[in-house]
């Protein structure tokens, strides 16, 4: 027999090894193994257990051992690796790492075992003992079972008193896992289903209709041979796209729709951004399934867990005790079998992309895992991508709606402020608008909350000589720095570099000391709101405010129990957080997404606009919105004041269709970066001619172009030349055909002669352009 092997170094290709006769029989599809390589043991995951290869034997090395006992990597997930392999256009070993989390895939580390005392049996003549070690003894028996740690500390004996009660066979001192729980801390009460709305109830049996329809795949057994794609019933597919407005009880559905994944013996998946990772938002599950009928563990993934705490979730779902995961975009690859629910909660959001290669979109990584083993997938959000809904247009996807708030709360009323008619009212260039500050200081005199947005941390987004032009710009990037006055530096948001703030133009033949700070950001806010209301409790939430892990929630914490009347903050404070005693939104620059020079910059404010507006009002009082803009007539702006997402739909669906933009096709985007700009400026060109030669030309004479809707675009300089040193072109490619291009890019870009110092990244869909 032999295992065909990826290895966890940087090839492009799998490698063949002999099972050696003394491991035959343990070696399956996912197992991790030890193999030679060159002079070298490097740690593998197999792919395939085959009968037979095209190198004759004796060309073979044998493997060396498994690692482990279980295998990593169910042949469901491993066939989505081997999906984002080829439709992300990276090698298959990388997309194998980011399916296994890092905890698990290293060797040394393992479950954390604890010593552990268990009191045994009395026997039926008992012992002499000491006071001291009765005393022990006794407590012992009232606890059953403890770590030896704990036993220590609590009664102050020693071990060796502790020892000698083993000695008298009056308990056990043994080894045992000690499982590590991110949130052993936390008190969770129990929660009971809600009872649904109609609107809600709707969605809930469209849904359990559709899970109904999909036939029950068997958990595969471990270490499937062969190919992992082999024959099975075919999966029905369904995608619904839940759009409902914010407040409106998604996640109540998303709850007993799973409930109902459990009564059927399958497990779920539910993605959240991570930004919403709030204690808040895995309370709510965990409260569900902690008790009752359904009863199961709930496993959590998201980065800032501890790599034991990853190891032991990560394990808890592999051996089926934690039928249910949530967690960020990574989680989608939790090896939960038989899989029957996704969900991916703010389906919107661009942090289901990742950023590095495999740059694979999570939330289409979820559609494809549901079809491959037949789960019904739930894609949530009051603001759905564009993508997303013109799959719902075109008979992809299933629409559910909930147009309402659950609790009958009304939606907010959205102001929106022109910000031109104020700057001619008040003589400088105002930060609020004289509405706005009426509408805080009516809030202040009510006791209710107020939060303010702006999606720019520091005090000022430029340093500026009026008198010379100079402006304060990174030495490393091609943007400005930022000024932040409680540290008194200026510093860069893309490469962090920092320098003292200068008090003088630092040219030296101007030495102007009237040097300027221009435009806003947070910490500016904060401050001028401080002196137009010096008795307002007011707190700022940025990734400067936030420095640990618990600011976040202390602060959330002070904020629901009214210790704090402003919150002023950057996205952070956008989405997800559910206060009733918010009355008031204000946003304080709308126009700053509008302007970055990306096809989705309108709808990206939109989306936020709309998030942001959906915190106020949560409760009995009707929530108030003021949107400050100096282009109050935008369409992105007009649409989230009217709370019209399927008017801002058909206008930008419009837009996206003269041009060609997606949804109506797919982009590669191909970036080339490097130290020298000629060399980079001259590869690139390079590339665009070889993709012109390659990608236009058709297969063979006569036959028809195999892109014929290709755009090709660029080489062009990056909207960010120079990011930490590096220039950058780049070079775009539209189709509708993405899969075929990618297979054409896969086989193209090893090919390609660039130089050491130029390299070249890939992103299919990509959702940064910068
Ligand atoms: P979304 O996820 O759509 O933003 P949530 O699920 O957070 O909305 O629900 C908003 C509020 O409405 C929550 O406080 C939730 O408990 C409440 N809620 C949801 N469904 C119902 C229901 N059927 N009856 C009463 N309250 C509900
Ligand atoms: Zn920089």
């Amino acid at each position: 027999m032999i295992a065909r092997v990826t290895l966890e170094i940087a090839l492009r290709r799998e490698f063949d090894y002999a099972i050696p006769p003394e491991l035959a029989g343990q070696v399956e599809v996912g197992s991790r193994v030890k193999v030679p390589f060159g002079p070298r043991q490097v740690m593998g995951c197999v792919t395939a257990v085959l009968e037979d290869t095209a190198i004759t034997r004796t060309h073979l090395r044998s493997l060396i051992k498994i690692v482990g006992t279980q295998s990593l990597v169910t042949p469901r997930v491993l066939a989505l690796a081997r999906w984002i392999g080829g439709y992300y256009c990276c090698a298959p070993e990388l997309a194998l790492k980011s399916v296994l989390p890092e905890a698990v895939r290293r060797e040394e580390d393992g479950w954390r075992e604890r010593l552990f005392v268990r009191a045994l049996p009395a026997p039926a003549e008992m012992p002499k003992l000491t006071p001291r070690q009765a005393a022990v003894g006794s407590i012992i028996n009232e606890w059953r079972e403890l770590p030896l740690r704990r036993l220590l500390t609590l009664t102050g004996a020693t071990a060796e008193t502790v020892r000698k009660l083993e000695d008298r066979g009056l308990i056990t001192i043994a080894p045992e896992v000690d499982e590590r729980d991110p949130y052993a801390r936390d008190h969770i009460l129990p929660s009971k289903p809600l009872v649904l709305n109609p609107e809600q109830d709707r969605a809930l049996e469209t849904i359990l209709k559709a899970m109904e329809a999909s036939p029950r795949l068997p958990r595969a057994p471990d270490g499937a041979e062969g190919e992992p794609t082999g024959p099975r019933p075919k999966p029905v597919p369904h995608v619904f796209l839940l759009h409902g407005v914010t407040g409106s009880g998604k996640t109540e559905v998303y709850l007993q729709a799973i409930a109902h994944a459990l009564e059927r013996g399958q497990g779920a998946i539910v993605l959240v951004p991570e930004i919403a990772l709030t204690p808040q938002t895995v309370e709510r599950f965990k409260a569900r399934f902690s008790s009752g009928p359904h009863q199961t563990l709930v496993a959590v993934l998201h980065s800032h867990l501890s790599t034991g705490e990853r190891h032991d979730e990560w394990h808890k779902i592999r051996q089926g005790r934690a039928r249910i995961v949530i967690g960020a975009r990574s989680a989608i690859f939790a090896p939960v079998e038989p899989l029957g629910l996704v969900v991916v909660d703010e389906e919107h959001e661009s942090s289901y992309k990742q950023e590095e290669t495999p740059r694979y979109h999570a939330r289409d990584v979820a559609v494809v895992r549901g079809q491959m083993e037949g789960a019904v997938v739930v894609l949530g959000s009051a603001t759905p991508s564009l993508e997303s809904y013109h799959n719902v247009q075109r008979g992809k996807y299933s629409l559910l709606e909930l147009p309402h708030r659950a609790d009958d709360a009304k939606m907010p009323i959205v102001r929106v402020v022109d910000m031109c008619q104020e700057m001619r009212l008040q003589k400088t260039p105002p930060i609020f608008s004289n509405r706005l500050k009426e509408a805080i200081t009516q809030r202040l005199e009510k006791h209710e909350q107020t939060i303010l947005f702006l999606n720019r941390r520091g005090y000022s987004s430029s340093l500026q000589c009026p008198k010379c032009g100079y402006v304060a710009q990174c030495p490393n990037c091609s943007i400005s720095l930022t000024y932040h006055r409680a540290a008194q530096q200026i510093v860069c948001h893309i490469c962090n570099h920092q320098a003292a703030a200068p008090t003088v133009c630092p040219d030296d033949k101007c030495r102007n000391p009237a040097i300027r700070y221009s435009g806003l950001g947070t910490e500016r806010v904060e401050d001028t709101l401080a002196k137009l209301f010096p008795h307002a409790r007011i707190t700022r939430m940025d990734s400067d405010t936030m420095k640990r892990k618990e600011d976040y929630r202390r602060i959330l914490n002070d904020f629901r129990a009214g210790k704090i009347d402003v919150l002023v903050g950057t996205q952070m404070i956008a989405k997800g957080l559910h206060f009733p005693n918010v009355t008031l939104v204000g946003i304080i620059h709308a126009d700053l997404s509008l302007h970055i020079p990306d096809f989705r910059a309108g709808e990206r404010t939109f989306q936020l606009l709309t998030q942001v507006a959906g915190r106020a009002g949560r409760g009995e009082v009707e929530g108030e919105v003021f949107v400050q803009s100096f282009t109050p007539f935008h369409a992105a702006i007009q649409y989230a004041r009217r709370h019209d997402y399927a008017g801002f739909y058909e206008q930008e669906i419009e837009f996206r269709r003269q041009l060609r933009y997606p949804p109506l096709s797919h982009i590669a985007l191909l970036t080339l970066k490097g130290r020298n700009e000629e060399k980079v400026q001259f590869f690139a060109d390079h590339l665009r001619k070889e993709l012109e030669k390659k990608l236009s030309a058709p297969v063979a004479p006569g036959a028809p172009s195999p892109f014929p809707d290709l755009i090709l675009a660029g080489p062009a300089p990056a909207p960010l030349a120079r990011a930490e040193t590096f220039y950058r072109y780049q070079i775009m490619l539209r189709t509708s055909l993405m899969t075929k291009l990618s297979r054409r890019l896969a086989d193209l870009v090893p090919h390609l002669t660039l130089s050491e110092d130029v390299t070249l990244a890939v992103d299919i869909d990509p959702t940064n352009l910068m």
